[in-house]
């Protein structure tokens, strides 16, 4: 990969407030991009975005719940304002809770598939058409290892993650010739706040290092080192798949 090889590439990533969200934005904003970094949480938000200004890169803070209809469609309008155009969107904005099935209330359920499934959604139908035709464009679902296995208690989650991973293939079929891959970036357990539970749990953090051949949780820059190759020109013929990161779990 060419150093610098998405300067003046205008990339939106979703829950760039912390986690995967935030090493993604960090890494492309270090590859080169302009960031327009949406969460809901904008003091979480300009944190991420000081840190990318600090590098000497372009930052805006959007804030926004990308489950609302009316919110993403005024943020494809802010965006439009502001950088004229998006080249990468990354769908990362994502929430687990972790019960049996027969725990989950329609609200709880639904709310995960709303905040994981229906917001890629939205956000593509509101970012997909600028893109085309520009002769570039790149979409980064984050999918999960649980689209592709699971663990008891993970039935809300598991659906939303597979039914991801259904949508990553079917747009990436109906965008193939207009240049715009789409796939999917699978991790294995991360140490970020969606797993703090786990991690403070000395029982549970064992569970979890033994299932992982690597014997350690992936890392968040790790992901964003990912992001960043499937944004560059190199990765141009990968579309419409998932790359699983997870230190060798799924291999099993
Ligand atoms: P995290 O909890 O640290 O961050 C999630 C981000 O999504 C936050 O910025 C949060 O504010 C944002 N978000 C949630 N709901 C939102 C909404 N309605 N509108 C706008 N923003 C919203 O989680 P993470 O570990 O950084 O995970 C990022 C993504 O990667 C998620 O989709 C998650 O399912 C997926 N993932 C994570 C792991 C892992 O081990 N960390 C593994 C596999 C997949």
């Amino acid at each position: 990969m060419k150093p610098n090889e998405l300067t003046g590439r205008v990339a939106l990533v979703t829950g760039a407030s912390r986690g995967l969200g935030r090493a993604m934005s960090q890494a492309l904003a270090q590859a080169g991009a302009r960031l327009a970094l949406v969460s809901r949480d904008e003091r979480l938000l300009s944190e991420t975005a000081a840190a990318i200004r600090e590098v000497g890169s372009e930052a805006e803070v959007l804030a926004a719940d990308v489950t609302d209809e009316a919110q993403v469609l005024a943020l494809e309008k802010a965006v439009a304002a502001r950088f004229g155009r998006v080249d990468i969107l990354i769908n990362n904005a994502g929430i687990n809770l972790r019960k049996r099935m027969t725990d989950f209330t329609l609200e709880e359920w639904n709310r995960i598939q709303t905040t994981n499934v229906t917001s890629a959604f939205l956000m593509c139908r509101s970012f997909v058409p600028p893109m085309r035709g520009q002769g570039y464009g790149r979409i980064i679902n984050m999918t999960s290892m649980m689209s592709h296995i699971s663990l008891p208690g993970r039935t809300a989650y598991s659906t939303s993650k597979a039914a991801l991973l259904g949508f990553t293939k079917a747009l990436a079929l109906e965008l193939a010739t207009d240049a715009i891959t789409v796939n999917g970036i699978s991790p294995g357990p991360c140490s970020t706040e969606i797993n703090k539970a786990l991690m403070e749990n000395a029982e549970l953090t064992q569970f979890f290092i033994s299932r992982i051949p690597a014997g350690r949780w992936g890392q968040p820059e790790e992901i964003g080192q990912l992001a960043v190759y499937l944004c560059s020109d190199a990765a141009g013929f990968i579309t419409g798949t998932d790359i699983i990161i997870d230190g060798g779990w799924t291999a099993q």
